[in-house]
């Protein structure tokens, strides 16, 4: 029961999401002959809000589709992007495709904010965030609807230029998401000093959270901070009918996750929000009884 109960407690990706068994290491020109190939792949993960049930946005997450070896896992290659220099050039494909994405959906009538993940090695000068003002005023794309989720992967020398960068953005009116709160990769101290609009509660918080104490406070605090903060807040990693209920319980604006849906190609997710809804009303994910 004990194997079990760890087999349960790791992430199962769907069959679409399938992780390959093997964990190849990719080497820098790998990568580079990948992005000028154009073999990265964005897929999509809805937001949506706990009370409405209203998807309000999707979070843009990289794939490299590898001839050989298959999908591969952003993981398996964004360290070796940001190592060989790489990660501008990752960042601008990335944000040009999901810009792109979302000037059809607008067009489409679907209103949604984009997120996308940004690096703190993007952010040691100014041309990513030239790149971004450029290419959401050529499309048309409010930067009010574009989101940027920041996760500080390790410490940083100096810090100076990415905490400016990042508020000339938001001057700019980007919205501005701090990634896997709680998982020291994300930092009280660039909550007092960065003007974020979002906090993502990692999913390390999230699921299971109705269930152990510990997670539970650590979640809690989390959603408190953000409050007190002014902050919206999105919980990772909802995965089941419970984590739902707890989001439910205690407030929470946005939940992502598995049991909302995995990432998917942005061409199913307009038939995908079309089953949701009916999902809401049928499973009264919004208006049922809570436990
Ligand atoms: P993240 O930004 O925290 O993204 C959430 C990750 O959780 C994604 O993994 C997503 O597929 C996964 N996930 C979604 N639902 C669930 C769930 O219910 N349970 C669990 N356990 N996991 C879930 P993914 O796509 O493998 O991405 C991993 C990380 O790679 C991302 O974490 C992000 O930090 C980074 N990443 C992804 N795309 C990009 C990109 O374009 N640029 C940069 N710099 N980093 C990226
Ligand atoms: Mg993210
Ligand atoms: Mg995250
Ligand atoms: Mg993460």
């Amino acid at each position: 029961p004990d194997a079990l109960a760890a087999l349960l407690e790791k992430w199962t990706p769907p069959q679409a999401e399938a992780k390959g068994s093997t964990k190849k290491v990719y080497v820098a020109d790998d990568l580079r002959a990948a992005i000028e190939k154009g073999e990265l792949v964005n897929y999509y993960q809805p937001k949506v809000a706990v009370t409405t049930g209203d998807v309000v946005g999707v979070e843009t997450l990289v794939r490299w589709r590898h001839p050989v070896d298959g999908i591969i896992f952003p993981d398996q290659f964004i360290s070796v992007a940001e190592a060989a220099g790489l990660i501008d050039a990752l960042t601008q494909v990335v944000l040009t495709a999901a810009i792109t994405q979302a000037k059809a959906w607008q067009d489409a009538q679907l209103a949604l904010r984009v997120a996308v993940n940004v690096s703190m090695d993007n952010l040691a000068s100014l041309n990513f965030l030239n790149f971004v003002a450029d290419a959401t005023a050529t499309l048309g794309i409010a930067p009010h609807n574009v989101v940027l989720e920041v996760t500080e992967s390790r410490l940083m020398q100096d810090t100076r230029a990415p905490l400016e960068i990042l508020t000339r953005l938001r001057l700019k009116r980007f919205r501005l998401s701090i990634d896997d709160f709680g998982t020291g990769h994300s930092s009280l101290a660039q909550l007092r000093d960065i003007p974020f609009d979002e906090l993502k509660i990692d999913q390390g918080f999230v699921h299971r959270a109705w269930k152990d104490e510990t997670l539970r406070a650590m979640y809690d605090a989390s959603l408190a901070l953000a409050r007190q903060l002014g902050m919206e807040v999105v919980a990772e990693g909802v995965e089941d009918r419970d984590d739902w209920d707890l989001l439910r319980r205690t407030g929470c604006d946005l939940a992502q996750g598995a049991f909302v849906s995995p990432p998917m190609l942005p061409e199913h997710l307009p038939g995908w929000i079309e089953s949701w809804r009916e999902r809401v009303q049928k499973e009264s994910l919004i208006a049922g009884k809570l436990k």
